[in-house]
């Protein structure tokens, strides 16, 4: 495993930092107070190839793979942590799901929109009733001969209200539990039967939409099955390890900023005739910040090399987002102890990075599980996929 940047990846870091600060930072305030989403910003990630990682160039790949990926996804996050939505929601998700299970006209058809930008991605699994246990969903696909008929609610789906093209997960084999689901292609803009409501009250992630997706006789073409018919947790539990890395970066990257602002504010900020960083205390936090925030990040990166070299990274990917997870919601509380009532003004962005953190102990696996992942691997009660 190599620390250091290549040239190229130099150049996707350098690129994805002015994309972010030109495209991203001048709108967070605004964006903030109005829980607004740019979905131009999606299309401009798309035209400089931002959304194309380890995905074929015959389908609009940009030819580059996870590390870049990673580097790309954790300055843009660094910025804003919504945004590092795009990359998962649209390449890390349904796109490479679609490459590793679809067949020839799926990965034609449906790719090259989610790579450009043209298309907003999805992916659904989540219920009212099913977070963790994913096999306990309750949606049903039933198969009508020549097309299935869904019905069923998700909750809780990122851009579910925005996306043009979309994972749907659903029972195909009542009773059959994990062995029962099938995942489907969802076209949102043409299917009928499907209502779609924007989740408006929640703690943080204000830019990025969340919805409830409701399937009320759902009409889906035959050929929109993805994959083996009933191998739809296997096909989940592959995606989950894919995308957990967009939670595992934009954690890792959140933490990065709150240290960053800290610095700068415990030079800048003077108390008792010298900067607060002077003081033993200040240092102390500083300093497990960063321990931290090098530990997360390279636990990013080794998960991201191990992806790319094809080899199990299922506990690793865990590893990453559980230790990223608690790195940043450790530097967002302590961030905002470092600014002092400064921090508690929603002027500066502790409140923020606060509120985004939050969500990394939750989506696409809890803490808990991840270290249920973590220990199952390691105690050998599963296999390191
Ligand atoms: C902002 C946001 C965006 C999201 N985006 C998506 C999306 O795009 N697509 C999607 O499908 N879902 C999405 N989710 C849903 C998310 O993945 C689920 O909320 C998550 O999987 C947890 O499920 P739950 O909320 O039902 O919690 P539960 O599963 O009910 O868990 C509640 C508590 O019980 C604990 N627990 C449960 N099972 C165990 C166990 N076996 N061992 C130990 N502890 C356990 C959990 O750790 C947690 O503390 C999103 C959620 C949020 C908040």
């Amino acid at each position: 495993m190599d620390f250091g940047f290549t040239e190229e990846q130099r150049m996707v870091q350098e690129m994805a930092r002015s994309f972010a600060e030109k495209e991203i930072a001048p709108f967070i305030d605004e964006d903030e107070k109005n829980h607004h989403y740019r979905r131009e910003i999606l299309s401009k990630m798309g035209e400089l190839g931002l959304l194309g990682w380890s995905i074929p160039e015959e389908y609009g790949g940009n030819g580059m793979g996870w590390m870049e990926g990673v580097i790309a996804l954790y300055e843009i996050a660094k910025v804003h942590t919504s945004w590092r939505l795009s990359i998962s929601g649209n390449c890390w998700g349904p796109a490479m799901t679609i490459n590793e299970y679809g067949t020839e006209e799926q990965k034609a058809k449906y790719i090259p929109d989610l790579i450009s930008g043209k298309a907003v991605g999805s992916f659904a699994m989540t219920e009212a009733n099913s977070g963790s246990d994913v096999g306990a969903m309750k949606t049903f696909a039933e198969d009508k001969g020549d097309h299935w008929l869904i019905n069923g609610t998700k909750m809780w789906i990122s851009g579910g209200h925005v996306s043009d093209i979309g994972l749907l997960y659903a029972v195909t084999t009542e009773g059959g539990g994990p062995r029962g689901l099938s995942c489907f292609i969802i076209d949102y803009n043409n299917t009928p039967g499907i209502t779609r409501i924007p989740i408006h009250e929640k703690v943080g992630m204000w830019p990025a939409p969340t919805s409830e997706l409701v399937f009320e006789n759902a009409v889906v073409p035959k050929e929109n099955l993805l994959g083996p018919l009933n191998k739809g947790f296997q096909i989940c539990m592959w995606q989950l390890n894919n995308t957990r890395m967009g939670c595992a970066t934009g954690a890792a990257a959140l933490s990065a900023a709150c240290l960053e602002g800290s610095v700068n504010y415990a030079n800048e900020r003077m108390q008792f005739g010298q900067p607060i960083g002077k003081f033993q205390m200040i240092q102390q936090q500083i300093a497990e910040m960063k321990l931290e925030d090098d530990a997360a990040k390279y636990l990013v990166y080794r998960a991201a090399w191990l992806k790319d070299k094809g080899l199990p990274s299922q506990q690793e990917t865990s590893m990453a987002k559980l230790y990223a997870c608690n790195a940043a919601v450790h530097a967002a509380n302590v961030a905002m102890k470092i600014y002092g009532s400064y921090g508690y003004s929603t002027e500066y962005p502790c409140g923020r990075w606060l509120r985004d953190a939050k969500q990394f102990e939750t989506l696409e696996g809890t803490s808990n599980i991840h270290t249920t992942i973590i220990a199952g691997i390691e105690l050998g009660y599963q296999p390191n996929r």
